[in-house]
C-alpha cells in the first residue's frame, strides 16, 4: 500500500480519507469505510484518461493541490494506464497499452477536452485514429464514463459558436450515463470528490438535469455570494478596479452569472481554500453551465461575458424604478413598494435603499 500511494504515511492516508469525508458531506464514521474503499482500489479500476480539445487545464487543477495531492491518492491508488498529460509512455507503446485496457474492460474511462465531430473527427487525430473513434471505443467497454471539465462535457469553449470542428461533449457523442463535472477548470475536489464517491459506494452519485454530481452543483452561486447585501440593496460596480469592486458591490452588472449558475465555490474556494471568483473581484463566468460560453437571449443573441443576464437586468432596473418612485413619494409608500418591485423580480421583497452607490454619495460630497 505504501508502495501505491508513493510515500503516504498512514497516517496521513487516514487524515486525507476524514478530509474525503468532509468533502463528501458525510460523517466521521465512513472514514474507514473511505480508507478501505480507497485501498481495495489499488488493486482494482484501471482508468483511462483522454485528452480531446481542451487547455488540460482539468489536469493541471487536479494536480496542483496540498498534501496530500490528490493527484498523489488518484493517481497512486487508482492503475492509471493512460493519461496523455503525464504518462511516461509514448508512441506505439502507448497505444497498446489502450488497446490493451480497452480488450481488458471494467475501468473508468475519464474524457477531458471536447470532441471534434466535424469531418468525421478529423480535427483531432492521436496515433491516425480520431478522438471521436478512440472515446466511443473507449466508452464502449468501460464500467463508468466520465467526463471532466466544461469541454468534455457540454463543448464549453471549444465549441463556442461558430463551432467549425463540430466540437460536442462525450453524452453528446458516447450517449449512455456520463457523470459530468464541469468547470473551466473542473474544481480538484469535485473530480476526486466523485472517483471517491463512486469507489466507496460502487455507484454514481446522484446526478442533476445536465449530469452533474449534486452535492457539488446543487445550489446556485448567488445563495451563499458575500456579495448578495450590495444585490438586494441595489450597490453595484460599475467599473472595474474602482474601490466598489474590492469591497461587497454586486458584480451583476458586469455580467455576473452566479444567481444562475450551480456550484459550490463560494463555500469550497479554489487554490486549496484561498479565493474564487467573485471574492477576488471578477464576475462569475457560470462556467459549470451547459451554454457557457455562449449564453443566449430570448432571441438567440449570444449575450457579452460583461453584460447583465435578463435575470439581473430585469431586477436591476425593477430597483431602480423603485428608487425613482421613492425619490417622490414618502418614505411608508416607499417601504411598501420595496415589497412589490421584490415579487415583480423572482426575488426576496423588502430593501433599505439609498439609491445612489458609494461613488455617487463622494461625489455628491463634493
Ligand atoms: S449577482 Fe453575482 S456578485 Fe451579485 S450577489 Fe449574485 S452572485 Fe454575488
Ligand atoms: S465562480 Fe463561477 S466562473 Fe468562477 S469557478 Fe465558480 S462557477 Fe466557474
Amino acid at each position: 500500500m505504501r508502495e501505491i500511494l508513493k510515500g503516504i504515511s498512514r497516517r496521513d492516508f487516514i487524515k486525507h480519507s476524514a478530509s474525503m469525508a468532509a468533502l463528501l458531506g458525510l460523517s466521521e464514521l465512513y472514514v474507514p469505510q473511505i480508507a478501505a474503499a480507497l485501498e481495495n482500489a489499488a488493486k482494482k479500476p484501471a482508468v483511462l484518461w483522454l485528452n480531446g480539445s481542451g487547455c488540460t487545464g482539468c489536469t493541471v487543477s487536479l494536480i496542483n493541490s496540498e498534501h496530500p495531492t490528490p493527484a498523489e491518492i488518484v493517481l497512486g491508488i487508482l492503475s492509471i494506464r493512460y493519461m496523455e498529460t503525464v504518462m511516461a509512455a509514448s508512441g506505439h507503446v502507448a497505444e497498446k497499452q489502450f488497446e490493451d485496457t480497452v480488450h481488458e474492460g471494467g475501468y473508468v474511462f475519464v474524457m477531458e477536452g471536447a470532441i471534434p465531430t466535424a469531418e468525421n473527427g478529423a480535427y483531432c487525430m492521436i496515433g491516425g485514429k480520431s478522438v471521436m473513434e478512440i472515446a466511443k471505443e473507449a466508452a464502449a467497454n468501460s464500467v463508468y464514463n466520465v467526463a471532466v471539465g466544461s469541454c468534455a462535457c457540454y463543448g464549453g469553449i471549444p465549441a463556442g459558436d461558430p463551432n467549425p470542428t463540430g466540437c460536442k461533449g462525450l453524452k453528446d457523442v458516447v450517449g449512455g450515463t456520463v457523470v459530468n463535472i464541469p468547470g473551466c477548470p473542473a474544481h480538484p475536489d469535485w473530480m476526486v470528490g466523485t472517483i471517491t464517491h463512486i469507489l466507496l459506494f460502487g455507484e454514481v452519485p446522484e446526478l442533476d438535469e445536465h449530469g452533474r454530481p449534486k452535492m457539488f452543483f446543487g445550489k446556485v452561486i448567488h445563495e451563499n455570494c458575500q456579495r448578495r447585501t450590495g444585490y438586494e440593496l441595489g450597490h453595484w460596480v460599475k467599473n472595474f478596479g474602482e474601490e466598489e469592486t474590492e469591497m461587497d458591490y454586486c458584480m451583476g452588472g458586469k455580467g455576473c452569472r452566479g444567481p444562475v449558475t450551480h456550484a459550490d465555490c463560494p463555500s469550497r474556494l479554489w487554490n486549496s481554500g484561498t479565493n474564487y471568483c467573485i471574492a477576488a473581484s471578477a464576475p462569475c463566468a457560470g462556467c459549470v453551465e451547459p451554454d457557457f460560453p455562449d449564453f443566449k437571449d430570448a432571441d438567440g443573441k449570444i449575450i457579452s461575458l460583461y453584460a447583465p443576464i435578463p435575470e439581473v437586468a430585469k431586477y436591476k432596473e425593477a430597483l431602480e424604478a423603485e428608487v425613482e418612485h421613492k425619490e417622490g413619494m414618502g418614505a411608508g409608500t416607499a417601504a411598501a413598494l420595496g415589497a412589490v418591485v421584490g415579487a415583480a423580480a423572482g426575488v426576496a421583497g423588502g430593501y433599505a435603499i439609498s439609491g445612489k452607490t458609494k461613488s455617487e454619495e463622494k461625489e455628491g460630497e463634493k
